[in-house]
């Protein structure tokens, strides 16, 4: 069995809908899909004016939300029949969200309004493939998605509700279920966070011990750069799963950052796919590695650099403890960390309690803060042993100022830190130097 996700864009049209029909059908697989796209940013807008008490605001975005997936109901059906089936259940999906215009609006009301895009999308698919003849089965992921009291998925409870549904719906053609949804630990509705579909799909992999999870996108895989800031990016066909890891956090929009973690315990591959392309190859994450190669570049945005200098830091044991302390003591992460015999500087990407941090750090040292910076990462198989890649990515970058260099951490990936203006040019000499040299 395969788990195959579409995100927003692979399902924002009722002809995307019946392209994915057909891309799906033929197989028993479970199908996740995201919200049609542009609908969460719907609801999240609708619910800013719902929390700002404008029930009017709230309303026109709705009106406006609702004639569009009227549209989309009159394009995919064909029949009269399944036209007003359709009609009734995004109608029920909108008037769930009205019913909040009413009310008091809290974090509990937003997450029930931000599940009813994934709620309308899959139920639509569901309602096509029955016109179709195609006995698909819903599987609502309220039923068996769920987190602990820590916010972290449980996979025991995953794996024991989805199997028994599965199980539940044998004579199934195909099961589809909603990315992204969930409940939390005391049962109330929650979200895997933005983008979460991903992680929803390894999820399920990981619970069915699928033999195959594919991520259908826009775009024919990961690509060796980022194709939104930089020109003549290429499709990448195979990475590692910690390759894949490194470059979805730091920044490649194409993953999910959480989604491959499940995959790779229980060593699942994860197939990056083009939906308005279906024959291309894609990209193939998996555990092999291609020895000595630079995969891709990836840049992580809204960096914040933080340097403490301390003279008395020589030989001192517990600086870096403290130091480190501070920060958890803020509950704010670290990304990167670079050291010396005088100081350390530190990344952050939330800067909540930046003000706090820097008061505190204050009593160990001379603090500095770089604000709109930047971290470019290089991944690949960066083994120690392989010498030259080092130089290769410090040539690229003779013309653009670093702040921060870090290796070592992991064999897979060379962070550095440069400012947002200069983003830009240092991914697009990036490319140019390791990948596109004639
Ligand atoms: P979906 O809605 O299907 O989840 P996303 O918008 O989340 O799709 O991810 C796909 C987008 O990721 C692509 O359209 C592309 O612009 C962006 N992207 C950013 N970095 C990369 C990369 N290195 N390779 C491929 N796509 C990338
Ligand atoms: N619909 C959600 C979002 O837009 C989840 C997803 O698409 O992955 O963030
Ligand atoms: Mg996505």
């Amino acid at each position: 069995m395969k788990v195959l996700k579409f995100g927003g864009t692979s399902v924002g049209s009722a002809q995307r809908i019946k392209d994915v029909a057909k891309l799906i059908t033929g197989s028993r697989n479970i199908v996740v899909l995201s919200a049609m796209s542009g609908t969460t940013n719907s609801l999240v807008e609708i619910s800013d004016y719902l929390y700002k008490k404008n029930p009017d605001g709230a309303n026109e975005i709705i009106n406006n939300l609702a004639q569009k997936y009227y549209g989309h109901i009159d394009e995919l059906y064909a029949s009269e029949e399944y036209k007003q089936k359709a009609k009734e259940l995004v109608n029920t999906h909108f008037d769930k969200i009205r019913s909040f215009t009413k009310d008091l609006f809290t974090l509990f009301e937003e997450k029930v309004v931000l599940a009813q895009g994934e709620l309308m999308s899959t139920g639509m698919m569901n309602l096509y493939l029955h016109e179709q003849g195609i006995n698909s089965v819903l599987i609502p992921a309220l039923d068996y998605m769920r987190t602990d009291k820590n916010a972290e998925p449980d996979p025991v409870y995953i794996r024991e509700k989805l199997t028994k549904l599965l199980e539940e719906n044998n004579d199934a053609e195909i099961f589809i279920t909603q990315g992204y949804i969930c409940r939390n630990a005391y049962g109330e509705i929650d979200n895997l966070q933005r983008g979460g579909s991903d992680y929803s799909a390894s999820l399920i992999g990981a619970a069915v011990k699928a033999e195959e999870i594919q991520i259908w996108t826009d775009i024919d895989g990961m690509h060796n750069n980022d194709p939104r800031v930089v020109e003549h990016t290429s499709p990448v066909r195979h990475l590692h799963f910690e390759e894949a890891a490194e470059l979805a956090y730091f920044g490649a929009k194409i993953l999910h950052p959480t989604c491959i973690l499940p995959a790779k315990i229980n060593n699942i591959p994860v197939r990056l796919l083009n939906t308005m392309q279906p024959d291309a190859p894609g990209t193939l994450i998996s555990n092999e590695t291609e020895k000595g190669k630079i995969k891709a570049v990836a840049a992580k945005d809204n960096i914040t650099s933080i340097k403490i200098k301390s003279g008395r830091m020589l030989l001192a044991t517990g600086f870096l403890r403290k130091v480190f302390e501070i920060f958890e003591n803020y509950q704010t992460p670290i990304d990167m960390v670079t050291t010396s015999e005088v100081g350390v500087s530190v990344t952050i990407d939330n800067c909540k309690h930046l003000e706090e941090i820097v008061n505190d750090l204050k009593k160990y040292g001379t603090v500095s803060v770089d604000s709109d910076m930047v971290i470019v990462c290089v991944v690949g198989d960066l083994e120690w042993d392989n010498v030259g890649f080092e130089a290769r990515i410090v040539h690229a970058l003779k013309d653009v100022p670093v702040r921060m260099i870090s290796y070592g951490g992991s064999n897979y990936n060379v962070s550095l830190l440069v400012k947002a203006d200069d983003k830009k040019r240092a991914l697009q000499a990036l490319s140019e130097h390791l990948f596109n040299e004639k």
